[in-house]
């Protein structure tokens, strides 16, 4: 064997794997089609939740956003978002996926993990002793495990085994472009707690438009579903008109143009597992649904595909019945936020109308507004939170019939 691990993919899915795994001494090995640092089209932003579970990742950080103002569809509505405490940020941004990939990639080759470099892996075939990766190359790589944390084109889910299908409406396509505006102007126009702006239902676009303050530059962008990808050109430059109009960027600004990459907005796939092999990241769908924020789930997956082969290693056994420890354990941990997440995106951000009605309760109704603070902060208490959303509908709804909202 070559090594006892072998993940396909280095972004924060793999490189997270990876790390974990060699600081428990198992032999693992990245193999990445790109050379690091590589570029990724991401805007950079994350949760609370990333750095309390992964708290190695505050170097990585440029800047904490404080505060977060939504947007209703028409623009007539704002939902003024704080963290409870206003010591507790909001979100985070990283200094753009080029340092925060690297930086991770770092950590799991210092923890002794291996990083081939521009090797794409073409194909894996599982055998019952071993697994084999083909390499573009001509090499070949054989290990006890396979770990696939190689995106939404993953060639692990070809595998015959898995062949999980994306549905049509589970598909997103997102846009970013990042602009360097300066100190002075950053703290004029997002303040010092650096505001974070997101538009829902942009101009009849199903999904939102964003801004993401970072230190000295912003992320703008919009994501939506692959079926609506034609009229993003149109939409970004309305976008951009209305940002000007409203003082939210520089009369002066012109576009460089922007980059586009997909993103799941499903559930994760039920069949991420199979006998050897393991898919996490954005390649089994662990995204949320209706923020597009896939960094964290990348970690998360990861981390119960690392303890999963941990416990497997031990037992020398690997068919599809050990395997399925990972899913048992990611259900535990984020199946529950995840379908929630996909619930909200399919009921809320896709329906005009609701998103439209929910800003303006929000904006009327103080319990309400705290509640989606926690929500974006990814801090929610899971525990109980059907309840928790059915009363305050119920409540909201009640007193906006009797108009005492
Ligand atoms: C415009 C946009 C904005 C976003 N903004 C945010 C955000 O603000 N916050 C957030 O949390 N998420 C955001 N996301 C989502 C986030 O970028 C992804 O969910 C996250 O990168 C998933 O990590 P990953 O490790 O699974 O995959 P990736 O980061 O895509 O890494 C996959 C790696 O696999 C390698 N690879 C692929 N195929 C092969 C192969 N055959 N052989 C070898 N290597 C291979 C690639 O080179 C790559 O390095 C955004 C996405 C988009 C498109």
């Amino acid at each position: 064997m070559d090594c006892q691990v072998l993940i396909i993919g280095g972004g924060p899915a793999g490189s997270t794997a990876g790390k974990i795994l060699a600081e428990n001494g198992i032999s693992t090995i990245i193999v990445d089609k790109a050379k690091f640092p590589r570029d990724k089209v991401c805007a950079g932003g994350l949760m609370f939740h990333t750095f309390i579970d992964f708290p190695y990742i505050r170097p990585f950080i440029e800047n904490y956003n404080f505060a977060a103002r939504i947007y209703s569809p028409s623009l007539k509505y704002r939902l003024n978002l704080f963290s409870e405490t206003n010591k507790e940020p909001l979100m985070a941004m990283t200094s753009g996926r080029t340092d925060f990939d690297y930086n991770l990639i770092k950590l799991a080759k210092k923890a002794g993990c291996e990083l081939w470099e521009k090797n794409k892996a073409q194909k894996i075939e599982i055998s019952t002793n071993k697994a084999t990766t083909y390499l573009q190359n001509g090499e070949r790589i054989k290990s006890q495990i396979i770990i696939g944390a190689d995106s939404v084109h993953s060639i692990v889910n070809k595998n015959s085994n898995l062949q999980n299908k994306w549905a049509k409406d589970d598909m997103g396509l997102a846009i970013e472009e990042n602009i360097q505006l300066g100190k002075k102007t950053m703290d004029n126009i997002y303040t010092k707690n650096r505001c974070v702006h997101l538009f829902l239902h942009f101009n009849d676009l199903p999904g939102y438009a964003w801004i993401f303050p970072k230190k000295e530059s912003i992320s703008i962008g919009i994501g939506t579903l692959i079926k609506h990808g034609n009229r993003m050109r149109e939409q970004y430059s309305r976008f951009l008109n209305v940002l000007k109009r409203n003082g939210l960027i520089p009369e002066e600004f012109q576009t460089q143009g922007f980059r586009a990459a997909l993103i799941p907005l499903s559930i994760p796939f039920n069949n991420c597992y199979s006998n050897r092999t393991l898919l996490i990241g954005d390649a089994a769908g662990f995204v949320s649904a209706i923020t597009g924020e896939g960094i964290y789930y990348a970690m998360s997956s990861a981390k119960a595909a690392a303890e999963t082969c941990i416990q497997v290693l031990k037992e020398n056994e690997f068919n599809a019945k050990k395997m399925s420890k990972f899913k048992k354990i990611w259900k535990k941990n984020i199946s529950k936020e995840l379908k929630l997440q996909y619930f909200a995106k399919n009921w809320v951000l896709l329906n005009k109308k609701r998103c439209e009605k929910g800003v303006r309760w929000g904006s009327k109704d103080k319990k309400l507004e705290k509640m989606l603070a926690t929500f974006l902060m990814g801090r929610f208490n899971m525990k109980g939170i059907e309840f928790r959303v059915g009363f305050h509908y119920i409540r909201c709804k009640i007193k906006d019939k009797f108009g005492i909202l």
